[in-house]
């Protein structure tokens, strides 16, 4: 790294996402008179607003976008730099910027989040969906089209197909149920009604013990149809700017040129074998197309179950890479399989001096037994904080502990306009065959599954207004054995509050 650095800082925060704003802030809030500097790519910087403690670990907040002189007008000893980080330098302790000025830090958090895992880089006919510019791009395509194929099975895919109205959508998961990511088969088919229907019907409460569910077989389809205009039900690129969040598609249009409101094809267990253009489908391929793909459309896609389809465009919503290319030239970071920054039980990294909080990082100590890192908004901001304490912390001198958030997983969010609360180990993860699971399911109202393992409750999914999250946690974190109640625990004409006061 050439050159003269230009300043150097106690702080040197990389990232206006989530995470960074949140580190920033709270360094700031911590030690009022250490300089700090937030070097960020994008124009606007990330704030939460409208923060509530729901429960002990639960958290809901609203994300807005803002110019960084909000920040800035708060913390009198902080300077944004708005360009990208092209290098880092860890042994002089120095980063490098696109517009050719080098900083100097004493402690350094990178916090650049991730950019979509696209299908394919290069083709102009597959989008991802990261931040502001990419939804507006893809608000923009839909406007136009006909008919899209998404491909994948996380959060983004799951609101995708829900939001999207006038036009086709072909959704593309690898699993055998719909939202593998976020619960079960058990709560996908809960949920899979709503595809199809605009209200949701209302009926007796049944209680479940077990799954009856059967799973779509391999290269099964599904197709789900809401029409609100005819009445009729029938069966149903490197980004820089920070990630979108909860409620993004609000206050965007997502329709398409169709008079149809919704209309979603399920193909299960299947991923994308190939994409090609209307001139590069071979012949032999164009014969066995169904009469669903007459006409030409732009781009098709073969799956791996042996259908082609073609669409307008192909939506690759498959997760995310973390954002660490800048970093890593030069330098000896330790990377965890799915490429992220691996951090210690302070947010460390391995180089010294650096840390990393989000997306960009990968949760490297031995987790406790009810948590598990998932790239969300709210672990973003977690992260993004106790990064910041423990930097401050070391300065200090002080000593820290892991934060009582990384003790319990909890996420709560919205899915087919249901409230879902994910608890601990919701999905069994990790617990192998030795855990038992409560069911009880009332259609088109709510979904309450809770994972049991030696009588004690580790994991819960909830789905719908069932108020019972904060008993639940308790449950959970007072490790309670609840062999003794069995299957009372789920009794709808049991006040399970009262029960356990
Ligand atoms: P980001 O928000 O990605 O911020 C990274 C920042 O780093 C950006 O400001 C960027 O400009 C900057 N940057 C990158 N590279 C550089 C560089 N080289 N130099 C300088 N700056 C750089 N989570 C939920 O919990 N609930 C949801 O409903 C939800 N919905 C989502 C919907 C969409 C469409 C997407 C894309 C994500 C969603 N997420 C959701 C995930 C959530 O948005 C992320 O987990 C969270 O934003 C990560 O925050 P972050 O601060 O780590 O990264």
């Amino acid at each position: 790294m050439a050159g003269r650095v230009e300043r150097t800082f106690k702080f040197v925060i990389v990232g206006g996402g989530i995470a960074g704003v949140t580190c920033v802030e709270q360094l700031s809030s911590q030690i009022p008179s250490a300089e700090v500097a937030l070097i960020t790519a994008g124009p606007h910087i990330k704030a939460v607003t409208n923060y509530k403690q729901v429960s002990k670990t639960l958290e809901e907040f609203d994300v807005e976008e803002r110019p960084s002189s909000v920040l800035e007008e708060k913390f009198p000893n902080l300077t944004v730099i708005h360009s990208a980080v092209q290098s880092l330098d860890t042994q002089s302790h120095s980063l490098e910027t696109t517009d050719g000025r080098l900083f100097g830090y004493e402690k350094l958090c990178i916090c650049s989040g991730g950019r979509p895992k696209l299908l394919t880089e290069e083709n102009p006919y597959v989008l991802g969906i990261r931040d502001t510019d990419s939804a507006q791009e893809f608000q923009k395509r839909l406007s136009k089209a006909k008919r899209i194929i998404v491909v994948g099975n996380g959060g983004i895919a799951l609101e995708l197909v829900y939001e999207v109205e006038g036009c086709e959508v072909i959704w593309a998961v690898k699993d055998k149920a719909i939202g593998n990511t976020f619960f079960d088969a058990g709560a996908a088919q809960f949920l899979i009604p709503s595809l199809e229907a605009d209200k949701p019907e209302s009926a007796a409460p049944c209680k479940r013990h077990r799954y009856t569910t059967e799973e779509p077989a391999a290269g099964a389809s599904q197709t789900f149809t809401a029409d609100r205009n005819s009445q009729q039900h029938g069966a149903g690129p490197t980004e820089t700017g920070s990630a979108l969040g909860p409620d993004w598609h609000e206050g965007i249009n997502l329709r398409g040129a169709q008079q149809v409101s919704r209309r979603v094809s399920v193909e299960y267990q299947c991923e994308v074998e190939k994409i090609f253009t209307s001139e590069e489908l071979p012949d032999s391929q164009q014969q066995t197309l169904g009469p669903e793909n007459a006409g030409s459309w732009p781009v098709y896609i073969r799956l791996t179950n042996g259908k082609t389809f073609g669409c307008d465009f192909v939506i690759s919503a498959t997760g995310v890479v973390p954002n660490t290319e800048p970093f890593l030239l030069g330098n000896n970071f330790a990377l965890a399989d799915d490429a992220g920054l691996q951090v210690d039980e302070h947010m460390m990294t391995s180089e010294p001096d650096v840390y990393a909080a989000g997306d960009v990082c990968t949760a490297c100590w031995e987790h406790g037994p009810l948590w598990q890192q998932m790239r969300l908004w709210t672990q973003a901001r977690q992260m993004g904080w106790y990064a910041g304490h423990c930097m401050a912390a070391r300065v200090l001198s002080e000593t820290i502990e892991l934060d009582f958030c990384f003790e319990l997983f909890s996420h709560i969010t919205k899915f087919f306009n249901y409230k879902v609360v994910l608890l601990g180990k919701f999905n069994g993860q990790g617990l192998g065959p030795d855990h038992e699971l409560l069911l009880r399911c009332t259609k088109g109202l709510e979904y309450v599954k809770v994972v049991l393992s030696a009588g004690r409750m580790v994991g819960a999914v909830l789905i719908g207004e069932t108020d019972l999250e904060e008993t639940f946690e308790n449950l959970i974190l007072n490790r309670m054995d609840l062999t003794p109640y069995g299957e009372e625990l789920l009794n709808p004409d049991i006040d399970i509050e009262d029960y356990f006061d």
